[in-house]
């Protein structure tokens, strides 16, 4: 019964998906951006001038940080994002004629894969020859987590994913493709992005190793503090909202009641709304964790109806570009699961688990953003 009425709202988007239509946009888009490449071609030579230049384009903002902290001072290189800073999520994301601009003159396009970036294909209608690289080839089989499709049991998601070439290549909905909240996994994706520029620029090579293992430094820094939520006794049960989260507390050992992908939707019927609190209800004693990258209507709503708190949380898709910004937003994200576990910053588990550091005031700023 509950799984039914999941499937309520995970085929709503579907619908919604596959009503769109691409084609008559994507023509659009074609002609205009040709008409932008003309202008370009005539305007000369500016073109030479950067021909030394090895420029690296990403998709969207999670990628944009790390290729920020991999090429940090290193010569010669430039990196551009596609999608503005505050896109979010790629998901049904419309391609503009100024996001394909972006893309002219570059030798590398670093993408999330795993469906996250469904406009690829036009990408490479307009590029043909523009080298495509996914973090998630970064990965493990194992290590994905399955998506939408797969939300009621694994059954042929380990099939699927074992079947597939690349797991960058895997379609929207067979992975969740938010690998970058589990900490371990964005380590292995940014040696494997570093190992690509490594090849690529090979001049180059010695700098993006040295501040890869820097980053990786900063990264291990950050999660060694945190080390005390993996060795919690008992952990409460979550239910997210969005699917991001579910590998960060994977990570950390919390399990996921619930999945409901709707706080990118809006207009539901009041007879849905009943439905989803219904379902929430039946998670339990759980913690509601809603994505800061939403408006946080529906969870405002469920935590009113359902007396669960919500948890806020940053799944570091947004922002300003600076380089900690992913440390930021997983330190923010850490001192949450600290605070909903009751546990208060910067304390242990249990104080008799472990000696802190006593100058640490007790209740110092949490940085969490409960609702
Ligand atoms: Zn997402």
């Amino acid at each position: 019964m509950n799984k039914k009425r999941q499937n309520i709202f995970l085929q709503r988007r579907e619908k919604r998906k596959s009503g769109r239509s691409r084609s008559a946009g994507t023509w659009v888009l074609s002609v205009l951006l040709a008409a932008l490449l003309c202008i370009g071609a005539l305007s000369g030579c500016q073109k030479t001038e950067k021909e030394d230049t090895f420029k690296v384009v990403t998709s969207f903002y999670p990628l944009y940080i790390m290729l920020m902290n991999l090429t940090d001072g290193v010569d010669g290189v430039e990196i551009a994002n596609m999608a503005e800073p505050q896109t979010g999520c790629l998901h049904d994301y419309q391609l503009r004629p100024k996001d394909l601009v972006r893309l002219e003159g570059a030798d590398l396009f670093v993408a999330n894969g795993g469906g996250m970036e469904e406009f690829l294909s036009d990408v490479l209608s307009t590029y043909p020859s523009l080298m495509v690289v996914y973090a998630l080839d970064g990965l493990h089989e194992e290590d994905l987590l399955p998506g939408e499709e797969h939300a009621h049991g694994e059954e042929d998601f380990h099939e699927e994913t074992e079947a597939a070439d690349s797991l960058g290549a895997l379609p929207s909905g067979v992975a969740n493709p938010h690998t970058w909240l589990n900490p371990e996994l964005y380590k292995e994706e940014l040696q494997y992005i570093s190992s690509i520029l490594e090849e690529q620029d090979p001049e180059n090579g010695e700098d993006y190793r040295e501040n890869c293992d820097a980053y990786i430094r900063k990264i291990d820094e950050l999660t060694a503090e945190y080390d005390d939520l993996k060795e919690l006794p008992s952990k409460k049960g979550c239910v997210l909202l969005h699917e991001s989260f579910a590998y960060l507390a994977d990570a950390y050992g919390f399990p996921v009641m619930e999945t409901v992908d709707v706080e990118k939707d809006s207009g539901f019927s009041a007879r849905e709304i009943r439905q989803l609190i219904d379902l929430v209800r039946e998670a339990g004693d759980a913690m509601i964790i809603s994505d800061s990258q939403y408006s946080g209507r529906i969870s405002r709503l469920l935590a009113e109806e359902t007396g669960l708190v919500t948890y806020q949380m940053d799944s570091g898709v947004s922002g300003e570009y600076e380089k900690d910004a992913w440390l930021d937003a997983m330190r923010g994200n850490l001192e949450t699961l600290r605070t909903a576990s009751g546990m208060t910053s910067g304390s242990a588990v249990a104080s008799e688990n472990r000696v802190k550091d006593p100058e640490k005031p007790a209740d110092s700023e949490t940085g969490s953003r409960e609702e």
